[in-house]
């Protein structure tokens, strides 16, 4: 028995979402045929009160296409440090869009309406100008931190005022939405494109949507195209995501309430410095000092258990769909035994 812990996203397709791909009705998608993809678009963009929605092989470019839409070569983004866009998206924003990111230095990789406003280029030509704002929700490199929504709202009010667009990666959105008790509706009324992850605690193999205003979506399809997006019989990946819609969002809770119970252990170890406050399925935590971690994920791989470094002293854990109630068991007995 393995115990993977590096990422949600190394869950596997369970019995009932296999069957429901098998079953999918499919169509040339590049055609717009797919009835599958038609009817996963259509439901997503109906959640989140949007009138487009459109289908991607991955978040990343699901969140390129975003900042193609929203920008022109040489304009900047603001965004925070931790940022999935700036840090794992493989320097895309300049690559794809010839644009700059202006970082924030947040908390937990979310920040202020007032630290966006100090982020702003003064309106001078010799300045990258500022045409945008991604935050994202939960927040990856922060441990999975949920945003407060008065405060994203403060912020829909600086682009407003300053005719920016504003993004959320909401690759892990659905965390957030079961956290917070919030919903798709309340963020579709304040974003002007959103991005979510099907593949990450909804459990899909493939799969992110991005969801949009009309006016913004309209190039979003050439854009996929030009990014090599375009799919053929993906209604196969599609039925996936709507089933997991149906069936996988309810049991994020459990995903949150064993990351919650991991927290409690590593925070009562002596060799452990510092965890993040666990708000969601991410875990992140340091060592103390003089202790590394490549001996420490080399400890627990020796036990079957799987976790991930993040760099600069911090490691991950992630729960998830296929970390069973026995994985759970196991884990947390291991980590007592650590000290
Ligand atoms: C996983 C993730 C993405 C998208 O990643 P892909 O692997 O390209 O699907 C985007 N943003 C965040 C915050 C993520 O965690």
């Amino acid at each position: 028995m393995i115990i993977d812990l590096r990422s949600d996203t190394v869950t596997k397709p369970s019995k009932g979402m296999l069957d429901a791909m098998m079953r999918a009705e499919i169509g040339d998608d590049v055609f717009r045929e797919d009835p599958t993809v038609n009817k996963l678009e259509a439901h997503l963009a109906k959640l989140f009160g949007k009138p487009n929605a459109l289908f991607f092989p991955s978040g990343t470019m699901a969140n390129q296409t975003a900042l193609k839409l929203h920008t022109q070569p040489g304009e900047q983004v603001i965004c925070d440090k931790y940022a999935h866009i700036y840090n794992y998206e493989s320097g895309g924003a300049s690559f794809n869009s010839g644009i700059s990111c202006k970082l924030v230095d947040g908390d937990k990789g979310m920040f202020t309406a007032k630290q966006v406003i100090e982020a702003i280029n003064p309106d001078a030509y010799y300045y990258s100008k500022t045409t945008l704002v991604e935050v994202e929700n939960t927040t990856n490199k922060g441990g999975g931190a949920c945003w407060d929504f008065e405060e994203l709202k403060k912020i829909r009010t600086v682009c407003d005022s300053n005719n920016f667009g504003y993004h959320l990666d909401g690759a892990r959105l659905w965390n957030a939405l079961v956290a917070k008790n919030e919903t798709p509706k309340q963020y579709g009324e304040l974003f002007d494109t959103i991005s979510v992850c099907l593949s990450k605690g909804l459990g899909c193999p493939v799969g992110s949507v991005l969801i949009g205003d009309e006016a913004i979506m309209e190039n979003a399809l050439r854009v996929r195209k030009v990014f090599g997006g375009n799919m053929r019989q993906a209604g196969y990946l599609a039925a996936a995501g709507l089933y997991a819609l149906e069936h996988h969002i309810d049991r994020l809770k459990e995903d949150h309430a064993k990351a919650k119970d991991i927290e409690k252990v590593l925070s009562s170890l002596s060799m452990i410095k510092k965890v993040e406050p666990v708000e969601t399925n991410i875990i992140i935590f340091e060592l103390e000092d003089g202790i590394s971690e490549t001996d420490f994920e080399e400890k627990l791989a020796s036990k079957d258990i799987r976790i991930i470094s993040m760099g600069g002293g911090k490691l991950r854990i992630t729960t998830h769909m296929d970390y069973t109630d026995d994985m759970h068991e196991k884990l947390l007995k291991t980590l007592k035994n650590l000290d």
